[in-house]
């Protein structure tokens, strides 16, 4: 499938899946932040701190497209791991209230941004140069599986059919680049159209819903995944 998502796209999926987010993080409770998530070694308070710190990161790739001036995401990976840390020791209401602030301050940011701005290029922390229109699909990516994360009652089916045909086509993509995954044939029962992913070994025929194959291939707990092939389905390391 080929990536056809727009920047209107982009920032209507990162308001629904901000929406999604805070609504499932209001329904829990605090002492429920201090228990592990479905991500390893991350309790509540840690999610919620990368989501806070990752809404900061991409204000300074926003600054960045407004002013030319560059300013990172963040100025280290161990910066970026260390704050989580330091983040997830801080009370559940400053966190909530770090989350929405950032958040706000995030789109708030973007909607001052004019065409030429938008078409700035910027840096991601992984090292690829963007546009500056990539942010806003940065950020739906971020709130919307972490709102899945949170196991608040969010599911992948719950989340827009169109933002995860988008989000398979940018994993498959991503996961290809690095090459060293399982190679896989994923196809939807419902939704026309298959998804590639090149790597080691033949290709493992993948079979699920749009939502399931999504959950497989950010390689969260995805139960209605299953094979034609002779092999099982191999287990994906965790994406984003
Ligand atoms: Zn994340």
């Amino acid at each position: 499938m080929a990536a056809d998502r727009t920047r209107a796209d982009s920032l209507r999926w990162m308001v629904q899946g901000s929406n999604t987010f805070f609504a499932a993080l209001a329904a829990l409770p605090d002492d429920r932040l201090d228990q592990p998530t479905v991500l390893a070694g991350w309790t509540g308070k840690h999610l919620l701190a990368h989501v806070a710190a990752n809404a900061d990161a991409l204000v300074n790739l926003a600054r960045w497209a407004r002013t030319g001036e560059e300013t990172p995401m963040y100025s280290s990976a161990q910066q970026r791991d260390a704050d989580i840390d330091a983040g997830a020791t801080r009370p559940a209401a400053e966190l909530r209230a770090w989350a929405m602030r950032s958040a706000e301050t995030l789109h708030a940011r973007l909607a001052e941004l004019d065409e030429q701005q938008w078409r700035w290029q910027v840096r991601t922390a992984q090292g690829r140069t963007v546009p500056a229109e990539e942010i806003p699909w940065m950020r739906a990516r971020e709130v919307m599986v972490h709102a899945v994360d949170l196991s608040a009652g969010v599911g992948f089916d719950d989340l827009p059919a169109d933002f995860l045909a988008a989000l398979l086509d940018d994993i498959a993509a991503k996961r290809s680049a690095a090459g060293d995954g399982p190679a896989l044939t994923l196809t939807a029962t419902d939704h026309r159209g298959t998804w590639a992913v090149s790597g080691v070994g033949d290709s493992i025929p993948v079979i699920s819903t749009v939502a399931g194959l999504t959950a497989y291939l950010s390689g969260r707990p995805a139960p209605g995944v299953t094979s034609t092939g002779e092999e099982p389905v191999p287990e994906l390391p965790r994406w984003l």
